[in-house]
């Protein structure tokens, strides 16, 4: 490919959707466009280019980009505007995209941003010579990490940091490893070069971001990013990893999304429990808890191995706070099969739980062998149990925690009122309290003792350091 040269400064305006490392990947563009003199403008109606970092995992996030793509059209008649499609969407329906989106200019994948920048200057020049020509760049790759980019960091307070890419589970619903290819693990003097950056930047939290995150490996001897941890096979593992960057100096807290529930080693239990600087708050996606789902979901534990995990978790520490995902009317679910679920969100307990209705991803296993066949009203109805119940476990859990003093991550301005501060607990917990008479700082640390607590958010005041 021939490398095109900037003549100006054209404006970009960059629209996330999905989870975390969508975000991540979002400041690694910004990054890699930034290096090649583009500049970025929060109103889309002054950009030159509108770029659309998608995800394909949940329906509603493909209604929304087709929603913002429409939007997109009136602008795109009155003037020159390149239209990129960025991330999992890109990957997974290029071929829809590409026939029913002529507005779609450029399209590329997860592996493939350092392409980028040439392919928005080519749909820019070809555009300006009043010609149409669209650009795509979809490749899967088995080595990219992105390892060498130092991200556009926009937040002050946290910092996501990706530790590795894509994924090799395979689960029979979820999209991923056909949008985001086959695990690869950063090199950890990378990860811990990258942190100690964060901290002379002035961030004083990190969040470890992978699609698998817990099944991190590395063997630093021979370079290599693939092996078996604690078989002899890899030096580098998950829990080594993060107690490494939790020991930077300067680092407050670590936090880490999304983990396997199968990828959780004593050694990584104990380091969450014991680490100081180590948020007491683990991810642990369900799905569900009957075993003839979980194995057609292909999760590879049953529901008594979970249930071990959350033992093994509250006997080493029970102040870790447990979340968790759960899907609601799986192809063949039967109302005793969805019961199981039902049962284990009541029996453990969690501080949340995200529940969604299965709903099918083109290519995926699931899509292929089994029939979508649990009705609409059926799934909606098993969602709204599930989340009624777990609405009133959270309040409970809330509840208890009135009357103690909780460190608390300042992070910014109250959503309702700027007069009021928003920050995070250890264990994940969301915390409001009132600034006035406060000399805090976003991320400092700050002692609140809880007076009042909702579903959602603990609210206290300030207590003498
Ligand atoms: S572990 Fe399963 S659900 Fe998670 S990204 Fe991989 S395939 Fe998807």
């Amino acid at each position: 490919m021939n490398l095109v040269t900037i003549d100006r400064a054209y404006r970009v305006h960059i629209e996330t959707f999905g989870c975390q490392m969508n975000e991540y990947d979002t400041e690694l563009v910004r990054s890699l466009l930034k290096a090649r003199g583009f500049t970025f403008t929060e109103d889309r109606e002054r950009a030159d280019v509108v770029l659309m970092n998608t995800c394909a995992i949940r329906e509603n996030a493909h209604s929304k980009v087709y929603g913002h793509l429409a939007e997109l059209k009136a602008l795109k008649r009155q003037r020159h505007l390149v239209v990129g499609v960025l991330g999992c969407m890109a990957q997974n329906l290029k071929e829809e995209l590409t026939e029913t989106e002529p507005l779609v200019d450029v399209l590329a994948g997860p592996d493939s941003y350092r392409r980028l920048p040439d392919l928005l200057l080519q749909a820019i020049e070809v555009q300006e010579q009043g010609l149409k020509q669209r650009g795509m760049a979809v490749e899967l790759s088995e080595y990219e990490t992105y390892d060498d980019i130092l991200p556009e960091r926009t937040d002050g307070v946290n910092a996501w940091l990706a530790v590795m890419r894509g994924c090799d589970n395979f689960c029979s619903f979820c999209v991923v490893p056909y949008t985001r290819g086959r695990e690869r693990s950063r090199d950890p003097q990378g990860i811990i070069r990258e942190t100690e950056h964060l901290v002379a930047q002035g961030h004083k939290q990190v969040t470890l971001l992978g699609q698998n995150v817990n099944s991190y490996q590395f063997d630093a001897r021979e370079g290599a990013r693939l092996g078996a941890p604690g078989a002899g096979g890899c030096d580098w593992d998950f829990a080594r990893l993060i107690t490494a960057v939790a020991d930077v100096p300067g680092i407050e807290r670590v936090r880490f999304t999304s983990p396997h529930p199968k990828d959780f080693p004593p050694a990584l239990l104990d380091a969450v429990a014991g680490h100081p600087k180590i948020c007491k708050h683990i991810h642990l996606p369900l799905q569900s808890g009957n075993d003839r789902i979980l194995d057609l979901m292909g999760r590879s534990y049953t529901r008594t191995e979970y249930l071990d995990l959350v033992d093994g978790i509250r006997k080493r520490n029970a102040e870790i706070a447990l979340t968790t995902d759960i899907i609601c009317g799986f192809c063949s679910e039967t109302e005793e099969e969805f019961l199981d679920t039902y049962r284990v969100v009541q029996d453990v307990g969690f501080h949340a739980a995200y529940v969604f209705k299965y709903s099918e991803r083109k290519h995926t296993i699931a899509a292929r062998k089994y029939p979508d066949d649990v009705s609409e009203a059926i799934k909606s109805d098993r969602v709204v149990r599930i989340v009624d119940m777990q609405t009133g476990i959270a309040f409970r859990i809330n509840q208890e925690m009135i009357g103690r003093t909780i460190a608390t991550m300042v992070e910014g301005d109250a959503k309702r009122s700027s007069s009021q501060w928003k920050g995070r607990a250890d264990n994940s917990l969301t915390v409001v309290w009132e600034k006035d008479g406060s000399r805090a700082r976003p991320g400092d640390l700050v002692p609140i003792t809880v007076s009042r607590a909702s579903v959602t958010t603990l609210f206290g005041t300030e207590a003498p350091a």
